[in-house]
């Protein structure tokens, strides 16, 4: 019999295992400037960190510890609080509506510096009465034992994983992991890949001569792929070929079945069906950089996220199965186990669900069963094939479609990974290659509170010009109000700043306090308008301050136009935030049907910066947004709070069957909540307590009037759809069926089909089914229809590509089985 073989996942925040913290991570006290401050205070550690010079292929910077150890290692009560620290992230990032704090690189160094504490008073865990943070650390791992835990044998650690996620209330019913969903372990420095890899070979040669299995096979490959940020699932497919159960990773062992989520959310990439099943599909939910800004720009700041990977987390675990569609969720696999093998040739393979014989065979089986392909992977056979694939993805990850938080280097072969095994917490022949982020230090100039169109105060650093990765940065974020309690910070402050890929820079930490504490952070007055403050909560639960002064606050009307004639929403040009502040200070523009008012010569003469042409420019693109927009378009310009594009189409039928008496005449409370059920009730509540404003009914009213003409959904054409789908293309990403069996599909038709159909049954008839036929073969074209017997250039470029061709039979059953 083979051993088990155990899974992983390349979920974030895997745990560091201790002997890689206190060997590898790199000193560096340039970031703290504070000479006192050591990563670890063991007594090898400086010449450790002396002896390992930074690598040339990441930033120096890279691993740097951030939560600066002071000289309280010995300090027990520095232990608790640092340990409830841990407790507390652990909540934020693994709790139903997710919201870090910190960075994943903060929290490891966070819990590398609790562990090394525990590793010199391991007699502080027993008093605790709680398991040491190495064992029971993130919720993920909590059932797992560190085989390095100092209080491994302490019996006191004895707890169940029940005891240890017992603060987490679900809806969703809990299920067993067929085979545990490990982390990986993770790395940030090319050193640890090198000896990744020596650890293989060195593990394969002994291997070898005990076990027959690998004798035909004298070489170790490595498949690098990318680490998406997103979230881990496990998808069960029938031997139907049906998705049965989606389950969460949970804490390894057991997770959540969200599968009514996953088949309401029309998850892009996921196929409908797949022909290999019974199967076990794991891979990452993620959002893409694209759909994440589409996201947030269309639900305005109230329901706003702070980054992709807490959206898509939290979109899982919705209550409302209907509203995941609007999430925009994708999903990316990387590990598949079938039941029976791909071949039929090893019986062996058959009984331990593990059919593939390598990585490279997972995946491009997957990609063959129609899930979206891992845009970027490499088969590599040297460790500087590894360093070249890093190095690439590396430079080019600002053109990857979605967030990745580093490489994940696996071994190839599924025969050596079996051999190898796994620790309690690690597959053994896998490890995560995580990029560092980039940090400065500079000057808090500045505290500013901007106001968003709905009013809300936002507090933003203003810095000290800095240069970070590259970039010269004056601006970070600061989230909200608690975030400044957090950090205590004052103007005058010298700041730690974090910047992380595509991400926008954050203040982690003070380094340097100038202890004036009399002023203020808390504004009294709107900034802008000066009236009073108001707290609410909005949906995450935390408070919000906000300006109440709606129709005569400058700020939030000047927020109001910039949205309505934005991308997202009127789609008009030339109308960004610079022209809507002079047309207001011209008193030209008040309300967004004073857009519509504007005449060439007026601007000319009243505006400055405006001549002849940019004058036209500005009148034509306002003008021709009149008659030809979508009614969605019109109803998110319109700024409904907590509706976003996708909830917007969704609306839009509803509001065209009433146009004739719109916005006054969409029934009675009951009837409203009844007709627009889908976006949940809260939702449709807020949207009639909306359309019931004296305001907002004077806007629509002053719109109408200025021949503003929304185009209403025809009965059955997907068109309004169609259109966000054409503007995302950047992305790929986008269903534009939401329900449809080919949604999000690109199909390339070669030669004749037969059936008696001709090319436009078959457009038509993919439409429908959420998919689209294009003319030309692309990387992005899913399949090409072709009738094998005769060649095409539209075949012959599908098969340089590696795309799937399928024929003209398999496409009728694609299209009949709708
Ligand atoms: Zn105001």
């Amino acid at each position: 019999m083979m051993p088990l073989t155990l899974s992983y996942t390349s979920s974030s925040r895997a745990l560091i295992c201790l002997s890689f913290l206190v060997s590898s991570v790199p000193l560096n006290s340039s970031i703290r400037g504070v000479q006192s401050c050591r990563w670890l205070r063991g007594k090898n550690d400086t010449r450790r960190a002396t002896r390992r010079k930074p690598l040339g292929i990441d930033h120096p910077r890279g691993a740097a510890q951030v939560i600066p150890v002071r000289e309280d290692d010995d300090n027990e009560g520095e232990y608790r609080r640092l340990r409830g620290e841990v407790e507390r992230h652990d909540e934020l990032y693994y709790g139903d509506e997710p919201a870090p704090e910190i960075s994943d690189q903060e929290y490891d160094g966070l819990v590398g510096r609790v562990m090394a504490m525990e590793m010199r008073h391991p007699e502080w865990v027993m008093a605790s009465g709680k398991r040491g943070i190495s064992e029971s650390v993130g919720h993920a791992h909590s059932h797992l034992r560190s085989p390095l835990s100092p209080t491994q044998s302490n019996p006191s650690s004895q707890i169940s994983s029940a005891t240890l996620t017992r603060s987490r209330t679900t809806k969703f019913p809990q299920v067993q992991h067929s085979v545990p969903m490990l982390s990986l372990m993770n790395t940030y420095s090319i050193e640890d890949v090198e000896a990744f890899v020596k650890r293989v070979e060195k593990a394969a040669v002994s291997a070898r001569d005990a076990v027959t299995e690998l004798e035909n096979s004298s070489t170790i490959s490595f498949v690098a792929e990318l680490k998406v940020d997103g979230v881990a699932l496990a998808l069960k497919w029938n031997d139907a070929g049906e998705l049965q159960q989606a389950i969460t990773r949970g804490n390894g062992s057991e997770g959540e079945d969200v599968t009514e989520n996953v088949l309401a959310g029309a998850i892009q990439g996921l196929p409908s069906s797949i022909t290999i099943g019974p199967a076990e599909v794991r891979g990452e939910v993620f959002i893409s950089k694209r759909d994440f800004a589409l996201l947030n720009q269309a639900a305005g700041e109230l329901n706003s996220f702070s980054n992709p990977r807490n959206a898509a987390a939290g979109s899982l675990k919705l209550l409302d199965p209907n509203l995941v569609a609007s999430r925009r969720l994708s999903f990316l696999a990387y590990d598949l186990m079938m039941a029976r093998p791909v071949t039929g040739d090893s019986p062996q393979r058959s009984s331990s669900f593990d059919s593939p014989s390598s990585q490279a065979e997972a995946l491009s089986i997957l990609r063959e069963q129609g899930f979206l392909p891992m845009p970027e992977w490499a088969v590599c056979h040297f460790c500087s094939d590894i360093l070249e694939f890093v190095q690439k993805i590396k430079s080019s990850r600002a053109n990857l479609p979605f967030e990745i938080d580093g490489i994940v280097v696996k071994v190839n072969e599924r025969g050596t990974q079996r051999l190898m095994g796994s620790t309690s917490k690690f597959p053994r022949w896998a490890v995560a290659f995580k990029f560092a982020a980039d940090f400065g230090t500079t000057r808090l100039s500045d505290i500013i509170f901007q106001v968003s169109r709905n009013g809300i105060i936002t507090p933003v650093a203003s810095l000290e010009p800095v240069a970070i990765g590259g970039a010269r940065i004056t601006r970070a974020t600061l989230h909200n109000f608690a975030e400044i309690e957090r950090l205590g910070l004052q103007s005058g402050d010298l700041v730690v700043v974090e910047r992380s890929g595509d991400v926008i820079p954050k203040i982690i930490a003070v380094e340097g306090s100038v202890g004036d504490k009399t002023h203020s952070k808390i504004p009294n007055s709107c900034p802008v308008c000066n009236s009073t403050l108001e707290w609410d909560g909005n949906a995450s639960g935390r408070t919000t301050l906000r300006c109440m002064n709606r129709l005569g606050c400058a700020a939030q009307a000047h927020g109001r136009l910039v949205h309505f004639a934005s991308k997202a929403a009127m789609d008009i040009s030339h109308v960004g935030p610079a022209v809507v502040s002079k047309l207001i200070d011209r008193g030209l523009v008040s309300e967004p049907a004073d857009f519509y008012r504007l005449k060439e010569e007026t601007l000319i003469s009243h505006v400055e910066g405006f001549k002849e042409k940019s004058a036209r420019r500005l009148v034509t693109s306002i003008t021709s947004s009149r008659g030809t927009r979508p009614l969605w378009r019109f109803l998110v310009a319109l700024g409904i709070p907590g509706i976003g594009q996708v909830a917007s189409q969704q609306l839009a039928t509803f509001v065209a069957k009433h146009w004739e008496r719109f916005p006054t005449g969409l029934g009675e409370e009951p009837e409203w909540i009844e007709n627009v059920q889908r976006m949940g009730p809260k939702t449709a509540r807020a949207v009639f307590d909306f359309f019931s404003d004296r305001g907002v009914i004077q806007t629509i009213d002053s719109l109408l009037a200025v021949g503003v003409a929304p185009v209403l959904p025809s009965s059955h054409s997907n068109e309004n759809i169609t259109d966000v789908a054409e503007w995302n293309e950047g992305s790929r990403i986008y269903p534009e069926n939401q329900s449809g069996s080919l949604r999000g599909l690109r199909i390339v038709i070669s030669g004749e089909i037969g059936f008696g159909l001709t090319r436009k049954d078959i457009v038509v008839k993919v439409k429908e089914l959420g998919g689209r036929v294009t003319d030309t073969v692309s990387k992005r074209t899913d399949f090409v229809v072709s009738n094998l017997d005769r060649d095409s250039a539209k075949l012959r470029r599908a098969r340089e590509l590696g795309i799937r061709v399928v024929t003209p039979e398999e496409l009728q059953k694609l299209l009949g089985s709708a």
